[in-house]
């Protein structure tokens, strides 16, 4: 592509302490962690709700918190996030798992499924009863970055262009998209043809009608069906990246032609698609190359640096610690990453970017930006103690309990 100089000058709006781009899980986790710790708080959401894949990706579903032995391993904010997301909608919590914690030996697992919009909107009255600055339809387009610090964000917006001066900037955009533009070394990730919307018809709502769920009320209708592990993604489909516009402009024509073929000749009256996914629903796009990168040979592994503990949605019983150099790139002494975008390869890349992990990472993104601010430090240079304690004071195991690793597994070092 040719390229064009251009320069601008760029209005300067209120700075904050903290400055998170990217209103998912992950970054509304960030925000909520930072401002708590007492710090002045810019969430910026390119679209109009909070929650991304979770809420406006139609991706309502916890996948498992619990080890799959009766223990909740991941907590803190993301409990909390789960009991919000089902006080005011349906859920699917099993009976034993009220309160968050069930009895050891309990095999039913630690997951929900919420309403993807009430969820939208306690978030947002979350966030801003929480004093968060919120900027929603408004899109980061680049870093100003100086010798490698990051001076803030500009975004694009009904007002335009403008730059936000921050002390700290986490990347919650899933996409690694201000790492990337802040030139921080970044690994492109591929993505199987998947496409999913809610329909309701008639039977469905007879159904909902006799059991009083209204959730009943809903069916799923896909374009591309391809699970996660690649099982059905059609042959001579290509992957997709979600970096560049073209390629996520393919694959939502070609979905969204596709599930119209699949329901163009349903009866017209007694059927309707009830939601579209208001963003594609790619799973690993981009992450950060960073200072430490997480795969399943790390599994039980003990991390000085860990920042908390998740567990494996997939294999129950598996256990990791997270170590705060998967959010980091040393260079960079004033960018943080979390959720989709840490620093994990492989399966571990899966098993890090489903919802309860982006809550987690999300929360340490956030307690670590405050961190750094008041100790006048680089995000990876803050004082690990103090931050396990504070993260240990907000619910999060920090390191596995030995009583949950393999009896015959020595502590891996
Ligand atoms: C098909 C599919 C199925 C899944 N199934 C499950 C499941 O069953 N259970 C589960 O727990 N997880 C599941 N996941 C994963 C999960 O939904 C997300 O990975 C998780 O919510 C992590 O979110 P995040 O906050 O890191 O990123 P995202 O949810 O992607 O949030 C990123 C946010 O940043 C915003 N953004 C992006 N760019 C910009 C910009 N330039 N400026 C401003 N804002 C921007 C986006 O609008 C979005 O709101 C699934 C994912 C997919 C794609």
């Amino acid at each position: 592509m040719n390229h064009i100089e251009y320069t601008q000058s760029i209005p300067v709006a209120k700075e904050h302490d903290v400055a998170v781009a990217g209103g998912g899980l992950g970054g509304v986790a960030a925000a909520l962690a930072a401002r708590r710790a007492g710090k002045s708080v810019l969430l910026v959401e390119k679209s109009t709700i909070l929650g991304g894949l979770a809420t406006l990706g139609l991706i309502n579903f916890f996948v498992p918190m619990c080890d799959g032995n009766g223990h909740a391993v991941i907590r803190g904010l993301c409990r909390e996030l789960l009991e919000l997301s089902i006080r005011y909608g349906y859920d699917t919590l099993p009976e034993t798992w009220r309160g968050g914690e069930a009895a050891p030996g309990e095999q039913s697992r630690y997951v929900t499924q919420f309403s993807h919009s009430i969820f939208a909107l306690a978030l947002t009255e979350m966030v801003v009863s929480e004093g968060i600055d919120l900027l929603f339809d408004t899109a980061f387009s680049a870093p100003l970055m100086r010798d490698g610090r990051c001076l803030g964000l500009i975004t694009e917006s009904k007002s335009g262009r403008e730059f936000h001066p921050a002390g700290v900037v986490v990347d919650a955009t899933g996409d690694a998209d201000v790492l990337f533009r802040a030139g921080v070394p970044t690994v492109q990730g591929k993505n199987y043809f998947t496409y999913l919307a809610k329909a309701i018809d008639i039977a469905h709502c007879k159904k909902a009608a006799a059991s009083g769920r209204i959730q009943d009320a809903y069916y799923g209708v896909e374009g591309g069906g391809a699970t996660w592990w690649g099982a059905n993604q059609p042959e001579n489909e290509p992957y997709y990246l979600g970096t560049d516009a073209r390629d996520v402009t393919e694959y939502l024509v070609r979905n969204q032609r596709l599930l119209l073929s699949h329901i163009r000749n349903d009866p017209r009256d007694s059927r309707d698609v009830a939601v579209l996914p208001g963003m594609a629903q790619l799973r690993t796009t981009r992450r950060l190359a960073g200072d430490f990168t997480l795969t399943t040979e790390d599994v039980f592994r003990s991390f000085p640096d860990s920042v908390g503990v998740i567990c494996d949605f997939e294999k129950r019983g598996d256990l990791y610690e997270i170590p705060l150099r998967t959010l980091t790139r040393r260079d960079f002494p004033n960018l943080i990453t979390c959720g989709r975008s840490v620093s994990a390869a492989g399966y571990a890349w899966d098993v890090t970017r489903v919802i309860p992990p982006a809550i987690l990472t999300g929360q340490a993104a956030g307690v670590i930006a405050a961190q750094a601010l008041s100790e006048n430090c680089a995000v990876s240079a803050v004082n690990l103690e103090k931050t396990q304690a504070t993260l240990a004071r907000q619910d999060v195991w920090i390191h596995i309990p030995e009583n949950l690793r393999p009896k015959t597994n020595t502590v891996k070092n």
